[in-house]
């Protein structure tokens, strides 16, 4: 039986769709989600997630739900000139390792468990959403199950997290704006390599790239540019796939557990709102996967509309706060987009005469020793913070729009992530000292259910003492100042919540 009325229809139970099932429902906030798949893709999609993306999960609560391996490196090789790049991913940024394969099925299924722990939400596989209309106070969607049944829904907001063919993008009247690239590329999983790759490599031979990387369960994946005049039919064969793994000893020992063909895009829609209806993940846009971040880009998007969206239905914060959504994620999706077309350039140079351009002046750049050390320490990657949206605007010691960097606390029983101490809605935190709210803010904090932390002096906090900041349930920086001034913060955030 489906719900009536629900505070948030969610259209699209993949990953994206799952994670931000999982962090309303952790609101109470009502959510029904249906797929209208009877269950979890298992084709081969994504693969890396970055230390953003694991902060993001641990946020969620599945970080013990699917298993990781760490990448100390990424490597680019060259037909003209072998290696001519390297990033260093061996270290760990704001407490998660920088790169990890993972397993997108069990991830999946870590992050639907998460969302149908929590009693506000319902799940309705096998049932399409046929179309929907925004009414201005709600929104009536017509969902259809296996049956071929039909049952109206309303709901406060509907979200579309529909995938890159998104039916709810379509009904918004939103095109998906950017460049498809004509090139088939052949996915390959195997379990039971021997000798398996530790790392990830690029192989950027014009003729055949090849990006080539460890994956968990003692899985390796090689995803194989198809050239021109080779049908998707004839390469996906057993023997077609045995001839493309020969170069690499001991494949044939090893059991091909997934292959799929895909084509890339690089897409955005140009608004990821319209009245009561939102877009995220692949939905809003998606991304050649050279960069790996289609996927994490959407957990981004989750975790930055949940909260939001929470806080608006409980009568927390204005409407307007919802706007910040498209203002934030849009243009940071866009820049990973953009990361990842470079990141194709050098991949797939498309003939040997650019190959030689674009690696040749890699290596060459590479001379440079601050140059060097920029690129490895993936200096170009765009950082997480937002030039516009729900901040106050200003400079203080901690960047305003950005992620909060989260450090290792040690106490007697071991060490512990900072976020942990962060709640679920907005968090007063004080470095080094404590900080005290006036009775007056003390009372609307308490309304607007923040939190207050304090948290001792820390060697990695050691600039931030006798300060304090305000934090969003996505961990970025909505206002900071001196702990003095916590008071006079706090009231001044609440202002924009209300007032936005
Ligand atoms: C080869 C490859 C490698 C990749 N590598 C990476 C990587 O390393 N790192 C990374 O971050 N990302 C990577 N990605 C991208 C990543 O896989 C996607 O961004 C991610 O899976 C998208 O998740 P989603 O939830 O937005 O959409 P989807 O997983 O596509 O889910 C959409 C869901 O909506 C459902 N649906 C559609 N229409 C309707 C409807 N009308 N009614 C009801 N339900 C509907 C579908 O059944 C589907 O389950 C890769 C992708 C590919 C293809």
């Amino acid at each position: 039986m489906l719900p009536d009325s629900v505070d948030v229809l969610v259209v699209g139970y993949g990953p994206v769709g799952a994670a931000l099932t999982a962090l309303l429902g952790r609101y109470g906030v009502g959510v029904l989600v249906i797929d209208k798949a009877p269950g979890i893709y298992t084709a081969p999609r994504a693969i890396a997630l970055d230390n953003d993306a694991l902060r993001i999960l641990q946020d969620v609560g599945v970080l013990e739900g699917f298993d990781r391996c760490e990448i100390p490196q990424v490597t680019m090789r060259s037909p003209y000139f072998g290696h001519f790049g390297t990033m260093d991913t061996s270290a760990s940024i704001n407490g998660h390792p920088m790169l990890v394969t993972f397993y997108q099925p069990q991830l999946e299924a870590a992050l639907r468990r998460k969302a149908e722990g929590s009693a506000s939400v319902t799940v309705a596989c096998s049932t399409t959403l046929l179309g929907f209309s925004d009414e201005g106070v709600q929104v009536r969607a017509t969902l259809q199950d296996a049956r071929g049944t039909r049952a109206e829904v309303t709901c406060k907001f509907l979200i579309g997290v529909d995938g890159a063919n998104s039916a709810v993008r379509k009904a918004i009247g939103q095109e998906f704006r950017g460049k498809s690239y004509k090139q088939d590329w052949l996915i390959v999983d195997a379990v039971g390599v021997p000798d398996n790759i530790d790392h990830v490599e690029f192989i950027c031979d014009p003729r055949r790239p090849v990006p080539h990387m460890v994956a968990p369960g003692n899985r390796t994946r090689w995803e194989f540019m198809l050239a021109p005049g080779e049908s998707r039919e004839q390469m996906e064969t057993a023997e077609s796939i045995r001839r493309l793994l020969a170069p690499w000893p001991g494949t044939d020992k090893a059991t091909i557990e997934r292959k799929a063909v895909y084509q890339f895009q690089a897409r955005s829609c140009e608004k990821y709102r319209k009245g009561r209806v939102f877009l995220a993940g692949d939905a809003a846009h998606v991304t050649p996967p050279f960069a790996g971040q289609g996927l994490i880009s959407g957990l981004r998007d989750a975790q930055n509309l949940a909260w939001k969206l929470a806080a608006v239905i409980s009568n927390r914060a204005a409407v307007g706060i919802l706007d910040s959504y498209d203002s934030e994620r849009r243009p940071h999706a866009l820049a990973m987009i953009r990361l990842a077309k470079g990141l194709g350039s050098m991949i797939m140079p498309g003939n040997a005469f650019k190959a030689v351009i674009i690696h040749g002046f890699i290596k060459v750049l590479r001379l440079i020793p601050p140059v060097r050390r920029f690129l490895e320490s993936a200096g170009p990657k765009p950082k997480s913070e937002y030039p516009n949206g729900l901040f106050v605007p200003g400079k203080g010691r901690l960047k305003r729009g950005g992620l909060l960097p989260q450090a290792r606390l040690r106490d007697s029983n071991g060490s512990l992530l900072s976020d942990q101490f962060l709640g679920p809605h907005l968090t007063l935190m004080s470095f080094g000292s404590e900080c005290r709210l006036d009775s007056e803010v003390d009372a609307l904090w308490s309304q607007a259910h923040g939190t207050i932390v304090s948290i001792p002096a820390q060697a990695e906090f050691s600039h931030l003492d006798g300060w304090c900041a305000v934090i969003r349930p996505d961990r970025i920086v909505l206002h900071d100042g001196p702990a003095a001034d916590a008071s006079e913060l706090a009231r001044q955030s609440l202002n924009l919540m209300r007032h936005s």
